[in-house]
């Protein structure tokens, strides 16, 4: 149960085997060293792919630690609910979980990270842009993600995670099919082409009210936003409650066409 925080250099330098380079904006990030190649992870992708289709998420889980050391495992992790970090920690405790501190998050969902910390045996790892709010601000004015939320997403969310996975191997992810239409087609097992490693999602199937179960069942850290009508959570300036009944994910970005930060995509 720690915590560490991920600014200008790549996690494998906090591990103490990366070539720890500091990233340029818009670089391409080295890999840590020791992480297996590229082809042989795009070759487990598909076989697991293949062998999982049809596999809970314990299974899926049980998969990835039988093939990939913890060391290289990272669990990407918003703060709405902590039903992933659990899950994954009950069969690899000590894994790094990824939280995006975008800095511009509600202080109900700074509190979530600090108790999945505190409870879980996991290591949260803080994944900071290069430039703080202020920063960005005297680069590109107040309150970019009015103007551009998509470049606000791109230096905030995209660069930032895409340089922390050069540490690892393989990523789970939180998303699930039925949450918007651009995600019905998730499969459990792919290769993440973009960041170059395995992308997991082994909720994938699962509806929100089996998150629900499985927080009660296991006492999981909630963020308090989810029972004050935000059933999905992203930046305090970019999330709205929703209606009971309403789109869940209609009140991210309200009103703009864009639906999607980026890392999904
Ligand atoms: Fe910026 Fe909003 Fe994207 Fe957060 S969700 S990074 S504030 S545009």
């Amino acid at each position: 149960m720690s915590a560490v925080n991920i600014g200008a250099v790549g996690v494998g330098a906090t591990k103490g085997d990366s070539a720890g380079t500091s990233v340029a904006d818009g670089a391409d990030v080295p890999r840590a060293a020791g992480l297996r190649p590229v082809e042989e992870l795009r070759a487990l992708a598909a076989s697991g792919a293949e062998e999982l289709h049809e596999a809970s998420a314990e299974q899926i889980v049980r998969w990835v630690a039988d093939n990939f050391a913890v060391q290289r495992t990272a669990v990407a992790c918003s703060m709405a609910d902590a039903v992933l970090p659990h899950l994954v920690s009950s069969v690899t405790p000590g894994v790094d979980v990824l939280f995006l501190d975008t800095g511009y998050h509600f202080v109900e969902t700074y509190a979530t990270r600090d108790e999945v910390a505190r409870t879980l045996d996991v290591r949260v790892v803080d994944v900071k842009p290069l430039q703080t709010v202020a920063e960005q601000d005297a680069e590109f004015g107040a309150e970019l993600f009015a103007r551009d939320p998509n470049l606000c997403c791109a230096r905030r969310k995209v660069e930032p995670l895409h340089r922390a996975l050069a540490g690892y191997e393989l990523w789970f992810t939180g998303v699930r099919r039925e949450e918007a239409p651009t995600r019905t087609a998730t499969r459990f097992v792919a290769f993440d082409e973009k960041n170059g490693l395995v992308k997991v999602n082994p909720l994938a199937a699962w509806t929100f009210d089996q998150v629900i179960d499985y927080a009660s069942a296991h006492a999981v850290p909630m963020n308090l936003l989810l029972g004050n009508g935000y059933p999905s959570i992203g930046c305090e300036p970019c999330t709205r409650p929703v209606a009971p009944g309403e789109d869940p994910r209609s009140g991210r970005w309200a009103g703009l066409a864009k639906t999607e930060c980026g890392l999904h995509l």
